[in-house]
């Protein structure tokens, strides 16, 4: 069975997701945020970690997080913008981290080997954050594409024990498997929707249970039919719905487990419970 299109109530749509890795904070969403967070709360989407890419956006993802609590920061320095990212870039990120407890993560932060300057350039800046999640206890949202061997060896060299989340992961089974003994958890997302991502499909129907947690990177990694940039987390559902009909365990089974596994990513500070009572803001 093939959920081609998004299901309207999918047998594993529970209450209580969490969206782990979305940027709800892109101006694209600045005419619709309100609605389209009211929509998720209604859709059973309790908790959405919205990542940092440029310091110029770091303020106004910790102004929605304070006013919506759905929403949670994370700060980073993506590897697409980090063109000319010098010292004081990282040294503001060192002290965002130091004054706002209310960051989650460091990232988005990585590699790219199809986009953006060259990687030795991305590669310097990331070491930073990975040293500066390190020194501020946070775990880290990794982009990386074509460079997941790398992403490894240098949280290995690094010393780096946190949690940290692959996101949109798209690699073979081997990397993931030597990523999540590392301690990372892999970003199940709208790739799976896709008929023609036989491995993604087949790796996340293979991977343990315990190392998935669901993401949407809206407006980005939009799900098979949904245009480009056209993505909301409101087909998080979708991507539940998807890696149930490709897994064995019951759908109840799948939810409690991710729920857990993006609580441990968080390190137990990312408040999945007493949000969405009835009159509550969203
Ligand atoms: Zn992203």
């Amino acid at each position: 069975m093939w959920p081609s299109t998004r299901p309207r109530n999918g047998e594993a749509s529970a209450q209580g997701l969490i969206d782990a890795h979305c940027h709800i904070d892109f101006p694209q969403f600045d005419d619709r945020r309100e609605q389209l967070l009211s929509e998720c709360a209604a859709n059973g989407i309790r908790r959405i970690v919205v990542p940092g890419t440029v310091p110029e956006g770091w303020q106004k993802i910790l102004e929605l997080a304070r006013a919506h609590s759905m929403l949670a920061p994370a700060a980073g320095l993506h590897p697409w913008w980090v063109d000319g990212t010098g010292d004081d870039s990282l040294e503001q990120l060192d002290q965002l981290l130091a004054a706002n407890s209310d960051l989650l993560a460091v990232g988005e932060c990585g590699l790219d080997r199809k986009k953006g300057p060259a990687l030795t350039q991305q590669q310097s800046v990331f070491e930073a954050q990975i040293r500066l999640a390190g020194r501020h206890d946070r775990p880290l949202l990794i982009h990386s594409v074509g460079t997941h061997d790398t992403v490894l060896a240098l949280l290995r060299r690094l010393g780096f024990t946190l949690p940290f989340l692959m996101h949109g992961f798209s690699g073979s089974r081997e990397q993931a498997e030597a990523l999540v003994r590392q301690g990372g958890f892999i970003g199940v997302s709208g790739i799976i929707t896709h008929p023609r991502a036989s491995r993604a499909r087949r790796v996340m129907a293979q991977l343990p249970l315990e190392s998935l947690v669901l993401e949407t990177d809206a407006p980005g990694l939009p799900p098979h039919g949904v245009p480009r940039d056209g993505n909301t987390p409101l087909n998080l559902p979708w991507v539940l719905d998807t890696l149930c009909s490709l897994r064995q365990e019951p759908p109840a089974e799948i939810v409690a487990a991710i729920r857990d596994n993006t609580r441990r990513l968080f390190m137990q500070r990312l408040d999945t419970e007493g949000l969405q009572k009835p009159g509550a803001p969203v």
